[in-house]
């Protein structure tokens, strides 16, 4: 760009092109010189020219004709030509294509000015041409820079929604995964859920991680107390040595198939259960230990109560035997006194007779105890119901147990609510319960004590109660003591069989009748049964 634009002139004289030279001399332009329009024509091959001045009369080939060749040729189609000529003439319009350049014409001889003007305008044109040329070249480079970036953005965005598209088919084999998998959890979670087995995960500390509603269930927790929970929590104090135990056997590695465990309740009842447990790992890593257990406290208290019955069994036969062995004694004793011939006055005689009477009583009372039990085990046992006066049972009652409550200095008070209506029931069966009552109520008495008997109409019923200052019973054996067989420990030195009161509750409730106890240790006890009244 910094070069000076360049200026053809042909002339075929060598003067005229020097004083062209001369004339514009002034001019910021290299000038190149052509003797002919064939050196001119040449010329135009190796430059570029800004404009030509160039002489009209020239031998073989004259300015008109040298500018024809021009416009035919694209590089110099446009080129700017300034003819000159001694005369002024027209015809140059007659050069073909000469429209498409600029043209002018000077006639000789040349006013300097005039021609300095004239190829002034057309340098300016020509720088002009120039700078709008390196314009448009500027502008077509940005525009190619641009294009080129808006391809490369074209490629990007290609290679974007590629990548787009592969994303979202990812995205979608992953939520499909992600779908399986969640399904697949909650068939296991459901499964978990619904099992009747408690199944807990625990962590290293014995934290819980997770139970399932069987578990909730049966301990009494909501999930949310869960995550607060340690294994201490959950199982009584003395099965911790032995859990922390197994839980070292399953840190091994080790699984653990039927063992047992006691769980406690979050109202604190003991829950036995049996169950397997292992642990979890992850690359080696111990992650939780996980158990499933089946609630087996039924089947424990069933075996325990069978244990507790096979001991009371034992102990009834051994105080069954040593029931009918005194007796059997104390009556061979007396007969063969009596039959020694050694007793002769009549009333150590008849007192041994009263002896023999009163423990051959108790030898067929006992033996009577034995057959109910038979019958109530066997579905045998009945009641005959007849309209009877209670008040006539309790006193017939009370007389059989007479001798007994003297021997011990037992005084019996009955009040016995005046004309009591009579009632349905088996007299024999309802005395039995009565002298039974009133027997234990001596039995468990203290000495010289007192008994009150009591009866009364109440609600449509008829209450008979036995009440005692005796040495009462405990809390915890109240319940237990209409069990067949089961005895006080206390009562040990008592003669007695567990039988009693078993018989008397089952015959109670032959009678659609309810018996119960309320008793205070060492302050006494009341034992209490009501009867239906007969609706007439
Ligand atoms: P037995 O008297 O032959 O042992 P029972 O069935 O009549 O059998 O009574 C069961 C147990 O209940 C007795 O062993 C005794 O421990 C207790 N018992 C019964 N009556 C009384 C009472 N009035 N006072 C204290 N304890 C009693």
């Amino acid at each position: 760009m910094d070069a000076k634009p360049k200026m053809l002139i042909v002339d075929d004289r060598v003067e005229n092109l020097v004083a062209l030279e001369k004339t514009l001399g002034d001019l910021d332009v290299d000038f190149v010189r052509a003797l002919s329009g064939n050196e001119a024509l040449a010329h135009t091959l190796e430059h570029d020219f800004a404009i030509v001045l160039c002489d009209v009369q020239m031998p073989e080939m004259d300015g008109f004709e040298t500018v024809e060749f021009m416009r035919q040729d694209k590089k110099t189609k446009h080129l700017p030509v300034i003819f000159v000529s001694a005369i002024y003439t027209e015809d140059f319009h007659m050069v073909k294509g000469i429209e498409t350049g600029a043209v002018d014409f000077i006639t000789k001889p040349i006013i300097p000015e005039i021609l300095r003007g004239k190829v002034q305008v057309f340098l300016d044109l020509h720088a002009n041409r120039l700078s709008l040329e390196e314009e448009i070249k500027l502008r077509t480079e940005a525009e190619q820079t641009i294009q080129e970036q808006y391809d490369d953005i074209q490629i990007h965005t290609h290679e974007l929604e590629a990548a787009n598209q592969e994303l979202r088919e990812t995205q979608t084999k992953l939520l499909e995964l992600n779908q399986e998998v969640q399904e697949s959890e909650e068939r296991y979670r459901d499964l978990f859920e619904n099992a009747n087995d408690l199944i807990q995960s625990v962590d290293a500390e014995g934290n819980f991680v997770y139970v399932n509603s069987a578990w909730l269930e049966v301990l009494g927790y909501e999930m949310k107390e869960v995550e607060n929970l340690n294994f201490t929590d959950v199982v009584p104090e003395e099965e911790w040595a032995h859990c922390q135990e197994q839980f070292q056997q399953i840190l091994q590695g080790e699984r653990l198939t039927n063992m047992q465990t006691i769980f406690l309740t979050k109202d604190g009842r003991h829950i036995y259960v049996e169950g397997n447990a292992g642990a979890r790992f992850k690359n080696g890593e111990f992650v939780a230990n996980r158990g499933i257990f089946r609630d087996i406290t039924e089947r424990k208290i069933a075996e325990e109560k069978q244990l507790e019955l096979d001991r009371m069994k034992q102990e009834f036969i051994s105080n069954v035997s040593h029931e009918l062995r005194t007796p059997l004694h104390s009556l061979k004793g007396f007969v063969k006194l009596l039959l020694g011939g050694k007793v002769t006055d009549s009333e150590t005689q008849s007192e041994f007779l009263s002896i023999i009477e009163k423990e051959s009583d108790r030898l067929s009372g006992l033996i009577d105890d034995l057959l109910d039990i038979s019958r109530l085990e066997s579905g045998r046992f009945k009641v005959y119901k007849e309209l009877v006066s209670l008040e006539n049972i309790i006193r017939d009652a009370i007389q059989r147990v007479g001798s007994l409550a003297n021997e011990r200095g037992i005084t019996i008070t009955d009040e016995i609510q005046p004309e009591l209506p009579e009632i349905e029931v088996d007299q024999k069966r309802i005395r039995q319960v009565v002298t039974n009552l009133l027997s234990n109520a001596i039995k468990y008495n203290n000495e010289n004590g007192s008994i009150t008997v009591r009866s009364e109409v109440t609600d449509n019923e008829l209450l008979v109660q036995v009440a005692d200052g005796g040495i009462g019973i405990a809390d915890e054996d109240i319940p237990k003591l209409f069990e067949r067989f089961y005895r006080v420990e206390a009562s040990d030195r008592i003669e007695g069989t567990g039988l009693g009161l078993h018989i008397s509750q089952q015959i109670v409730e032959a009678h659609s009748g309810k018996i119960w106890i309320e008793s205070e240790l060492g302050e006494g006890s009341t034992f209490s049964f009501a009867l239906p009244l007969n609706e007439n």
